[in-house]
This record gives structure tokens, sequence and C-alpha cells, in this order.
């Protein structure tokens, strides 16, 4: 069975070193469920200050990084780098990255194998627009996003892969998917794996969900077969990510 998954994706923030202390502190005192892969995801610069005060149970992960090991990329972090920081999992594809910053399926799937050959773990996200959605076409969409790195991986490469099901209009909206919007795409995203990649692919990754979770939709959403964690923005800098880890229990 799949071991429940929960990120936490602190994006542009917190901003200064002091709340970062204050959320590790936080994240080191509670009781978390053992079962549970925690993973947390500040800024670049953070990654190795955080990594040295928090509890050792709770893994790092990069928000992003290119596609090349070295050279000349100003302002780009390579997988090679991240590796040898000790960080182990890597963000790639979020939406906000490819809306804002212009990632095709393309680019994610480059950064994607990228990753895998420097050991990576990835957090790989997809996910639908709410004109998409209205359109009927969420299942085309999430599938058209995951083809891009089928087409570039191998199936044993599946392994370092956490798939994170991201409805865009869900995301820092307060918008959160039903549980029967959530566990109808994840059906579907792993109906997808089973034929793209292979049947034992599709029963062993984990496709967690992201868009406006907190403590009070992450069990309904949690108890859903085909959902295997969450990938949290804003309530992940709260009190309550701890309860969003624990959603299980
Ligand atoms: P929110 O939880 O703030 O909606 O953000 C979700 C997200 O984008 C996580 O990557």
């Amino acid at each position: 069975s799949r071991q429940f998954f929960v990120g936490g994706n602190f994006k542009m923030n917190p901003n200064c070193v002091a709340d970062k202390i204050a959320l590790t502190k936080l994240l080191n005192e509670a009781q978390l469920d053992p079962s549970v892969e925690v993973v947390v995801s500040p800024p670049f610069l953070y990654l190795i200050p955080l990594k040295e005060i928090i509890r050792k149970e709770i893994q790092l992960a990069a928000q992003n990084c290119y596609f090349k090991d070295a050279g000349a990329f100003t302002g780009e972090i390579s997988p090679a780098q991240l590796k040898d920081a000790g960080i182990p999992y890597v963000i790639l594809g979020h939406s906000e990255r490819r809306t804002l910053f212009y990632e095709t399926s393309e680019t994610v799937a480059l950064k994607t194998k990228a990753a895998l050959a420097s050991s990576l773990s990835v957090i790989l996200c997809i996910g639908e627009t709410l004109e998409q959605r209205e359109t009927g076409q969420t299942t085309d969409v999430c599938a058209a996003q995951l083809q891009a790195v089928v087409d570039v991986l191998k199936e044993s490469d599946w392994s370092k892969i956490v798939v994170a099901y991201e409805p865009v209009w869900a995301i820092g909206t307060g918008k959160v998917a039903t549980s029967k919007q959530a566990q109808d795409t994840h059906a579907d995203v792993r109906a997808f794996l089973a034929k793209a990649v292979s049947p034992a692919v599709a029963a062993a990754t984990r496709i967690i969900y992201g868009g406006s979770v907190n403590k009070g939709n992450c069990q309904e959403l949690a108890v859903q077969p085909d959902v295997d964690g969450f990938l949290v923005g804003g309530a992940s800098l709260k009190p309550e990510f701890v309860d969003i880890i624990n959603a299980t229990v």
C-alpha cells in the first residue's frame, strides 16, 4: 500500500528567519503520525539552514530546478547542486511556474528527467484551469501534462515520483475540490498511468491533492481511496499544518 505523503509548499514565504524558526519549532515539537512521509519546501535560500534545524524525519524539497547540471545559466539552480546540498526532493511543474514563468510540459519533462538523473525525487504537479474543468477537459489536460513526462522516462524512474494533482482554480482561492472531484480525477490519473506506463506503476505511485487544503477539509479528502496525501500551500505556514499531516490518524 502507498505511504501517505504530506508536503508543505512555502512558496515565496516566509521572508524572514524568525518566521522560519517559529514554524520549525512548532513542527519539531508536534506529535506527527510516524507513518506519514513529510516534506517541506522553503525558498532555495532557506533549504540548508532549515535542514540543519528541522527534525530528521522531515525531508526538504526545492521548489524548482533547471535541467542542466552546470554552466552559464544565470539565476538557476541545478539538480546536481541540490543533490550536493543534501536536498532529496524537488517540486516541478507547479502551476505558478507553468503560468507565471511560462514553463511548458516539455520543459517540466526535461527538468524531471534531469532531477532523477541526479537521484532526486520529484513532486510532479499537474492540474487544469477552471475553464478547462468547465469544458470537460480535466482528464485530457492532466493526461497531456503527464504524457510529456512519460515520453522521457523509463518505467523504473516512476518509483521516485509523487504526482500532485492541483486544480488551478483551487490553488490559493479557498475553493477546495470536493472529495468526489478529487477522487474522480485521481482515479483518472491512475488509469492514465496504468495505460501509459504500467499497471504496477499506477498502483504504486502516490497521487496527492493540492489546492486550499486545510484542517477542516483534509480528513474527508484523505479517506478517498486514490488520494494518497496532500501538497499544502497557505496552511503549511500555520499550526494547522500539523493537523493536516495527521489527517489519517
Ligand atoms: P494553497 O494550499 O495555498 O491553495 O496552495 C496549494 C499549492 O499550490 C501547493 O503547491
